[in-house]
């Protein structure tokens, strides 16, 4: 099925992308040899502080998910001084705990032919040829000890019977490297990571700073040199220095409004350091997820996830016959369509996620969606049932069934699950080098807020993978290498001018908000901003409608600051407020979600250009236009340069995707 193209090449001229072709390209820092032993060699490189100096250097690491804890306890653990900021009351309240259905790794333990090279080529081929190929070789690397380690930190992972460490498939592979925690994997990989940071609090080696939000970033000297705070519960902004920041935030996918993530999830000081200066690569690869519960009401707050896990077992399918208003179970086998089976019989369910969404998406505009918005497909287990037995499904998806049910009434024992695509997770994010150090020298990025691993598209269960290695594998390593040229130099006083002016500019931004006093509530807008963002900036993208998108999010950011309502003040407690601040960055990022989007005319992964699509509805790549990472740098008057990361792919052959 093909999707139809709206008014193709409209505006295509669009005043809004400011793409420069003259900058030099951007050089990410890695080795020239096989990509697999890129990172060994680039480690052996790196610079060492000695044990003793290590106190003298410090380091501000904001966020507290398995990136952010990670790096925060083993820095500790090193002996450097840390300083870790979340907005949460607890470190283990990050994002990462949502996250159910599992943590990859190459260990090839299975017997089922995976291997490092296999890891390397369907993520390469997972994100359609638009990752750093030997960021995913240190992914694939590291793999294997992230396991280990998170097993000695405390992860109880799913073991089978004989005591072995057990594992699953998840969507884009064929084999079984994907551990698990039944399906809480995020939450006892998150205890386990927050558990080893407050050690190092207990040790000293660690300050931390709970409830305080990012709200700038300082620069001085061409260096990242500290933050700027507001403390949610006494309003007070101060700013904190320190020789480098790690900025792991986690992702943007609430820009969206209805998202599977958390509702308190932002882009605030990811977007304050771009507007600092870090590059912010490919801000319009965005991954939907095709099992999240529908939008059912317009006041609906988020679309909870159901785990692609269950693809394992679970079929997805809708009525043949548009508008086919009948039960699930009253419709014959026969007229209905397992259309992903059909489609891609060689993955079937578990094809990777931007496929599933968009053939979703399809049979939904087709008029074959299902629930009484018309608005879902069905996610069914009966053939498991049958064929397991309940015993055997409740014991590997028991508390994600509990889940649907309290979330929707019904049981998906009896009746299928209702599922649709919902924004999920950002493949862009701070552009970085192969240390992950960001354009700003002393600033570095981990995470989900990075942009290396997962190009265009990212495999189910490579997540919590990427955020981990960051934590524990790379940054521990780079960070040193720069600090090594710091020992003995002071930190950056707090009243220097730097640090007075970023505070001055968070205290008068903060003031603007609430002096605004008019009628809209941000979440208001934000709902708004997500709604003009799906329709124009979502599963499918045209220029037409990324043109108009990116007009409605102009008028709907200029008419913000005079119409916004954030009641009472910033000196103490206050949700409106913080929730202000932080639509005000999402309606800024929009506009460059939407201009990356026009200006990449090729489709590719989770980024679909109705223009360039095959004769069947498939991505269609451009890789002699298109063989390279956008990374916008913010320019003065709202406006944004485009830079280049060339892409080279020499152990994983460029091919076109095929799931078939
Ligand atoms: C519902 C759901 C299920 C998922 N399931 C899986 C899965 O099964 N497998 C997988 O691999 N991936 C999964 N993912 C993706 C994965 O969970 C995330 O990408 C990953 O956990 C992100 O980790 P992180 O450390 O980068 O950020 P997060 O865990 O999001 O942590 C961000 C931290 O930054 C802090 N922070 C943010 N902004 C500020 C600020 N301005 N000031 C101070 N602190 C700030 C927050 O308080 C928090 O501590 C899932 C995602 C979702 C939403």
């Amino acid at each position: 099925m093909k999707f139809p193209m709206i008014h193709p090449d409209a505006h295509h001229h669009a005043s809004a992308s400011h793409a420069s072709h003259d900058l030099p390209p951007l050089d990410p820092r890695v080795p020239d040899v096989d990509p697999m032993d890129a990172w060994a060699t680039r480690t052996l490189g790196y610079r060492l502080v000695g044990p003793l100096n290590r106190r003298k250097v410090s380091v501000i690491v904001v966020g507290t998910g398995l990136a952010g804890a990670g790096a925060a306890a083993a820095l500790g653990e090193l002996g450097y001084h840390v300083d870790v900021f979340t907005f949460h009351d607890a470190p283990r309240r990050a994002h990462s705990v949502a996250a159910q259905g599992g943590i990859n790794a190459a260990r090839g333990r299975a017997v089922d032919n995976d291997s490092l090279d296999r890891f390397v080529k369907d993520t390469i081929k997972g994100g359609d040829f638009r990752a750093r190929e030997a960021e995913v070789c240190r992914l694939a690397l590291e793999s294997t000890r992230v396991i280990d380690h998170l097993t000695a930190i405390g992860a109880p992972f799913a073991r089978e019977y004989g005591g072995s460490l057990a594992t699953r498939s998840f969507g884009g592979v064929q084999v079984s490297r994907t551990y698990y925690t039944r399906g809480q994997t995020g939450q006892q990989l998150q205890v386990a990571a927050s558990q080893a940071l407050l050690r190092q609090v207990a040790a000293g080696t660690v300050t931390l700073h709970t409830r305080h939000e990012m709200l700038d970033l300082i620069v001085d000297d061409g260096r990242a040199q500290g933050i700027v705070t507001r403390n949610l519960v006494t309003g007070e902004v101060r700013a904190h220095t320190a020789h480098a920041v790690i900025l792991a935030t986690g992702g943007y996918g609430s820009v969206y409004f209805h998202s599977t993530l958390a509702r308190n999830s932002n882009a605030t000081a990811a977007w304050r350091a771009h507007r600092r200066g870090a590059l912010l690569a490919s801000p319009s690869f965005v991954q939907f997820h095709p099992t999240a519960l529908p939008v059912d009401s317009p006041t609906q707050s988020k679309c909870t996830l159901m785990s692609e896990s269950l693809r394992n077992d679970g079929r997805i399918w809708v009525p043949l016959a548009p508008g086919d208003a009948r039960a699930p179970g009253a419709i014959p086998e026969a007229e209905r369509d397992y259309y992903l089976e059909r489609r891609y019989p060689a993955y079937g369910n578990l094809c990777p996620r931007d496929i599933a969404s968009r053939a979703t998406r399809a049979e939904i505009d087709g008029g074959r969606g299902v629930g009484p918005l018309r608005n879902s497909v069905y996610l069914d287990f009966a053939d498991a049932l049958g064929r397991l037995g309940r015993a055997k499904i409740f014991e590997r998806y028991g508390n994600l069934f509990e889940m649907y049910s309290d979330a929707t009434g019904e049981d998906p024992a009896a009746l299928p699950m209702r599922i649709a695509p919902a924004a999920h997770f950002t493949m862009g994010g701070l552009w970085s080098d192969f240390d992950l150090q960001t354009s700003i020298p002393g600033l570095f990025v981990g995470g989900e807020a990075g942009s290396g691993y997962h190009g265009a598209n990212r495999l189910g269960a490579n997540s919590l993978l990427s955020a981990c290695v960051d934590g524990w594998f790379t940054l521990p390593f780079s960070v040193p290498h720069y600090l090594a040229g710091l020992v003995g130099k002071p930190v950056l006083d707090v009243a220097s001018d730097a640090s007075v002016s970023a505070i001055r500019a968070v205290r008068s931004r903060t003031d603007r908000l609430v002096a605004a006093g008019g009628t809209r509530r941000p979440v208001d807008v934000h709902r708004e901003l997500g709604e003009a963002l799906q329709a124009g900036c979502g599963v499918t993208r045209s220029a037409s409608g990324l043109v108009s998108t990116i007009e409605t999010v102009r008028e709907l950011r200029e008419s913000y600051w005079q119409e916004v309502r954030a009641t009472g003040s910033g000196d103490h407690l206050n949700a409106e407020l913080e929730q202000a601040g932080r639509v005000a960055d999402f309606l800024e990022l929009a506009e460059l979600m939407c201009v990356d989007a026009l200006d990449r005319t090729e489709s590719c992964g989770a980024h679909f250009r109705v223009e360039s699509q095959t004769s069947e509805g498939e991505a269609q790549r451009d890789d002699d236009a298109w063989r390279f990472v956008s990374a916008w740098e913010s320019v003065g008057g709202g406006g944004w340069r485009r830079h280049v990361e060339p892409l080279e792919f020499r152990r994983v052959g460029l091919e076109t995707r095929d799931y078939r």
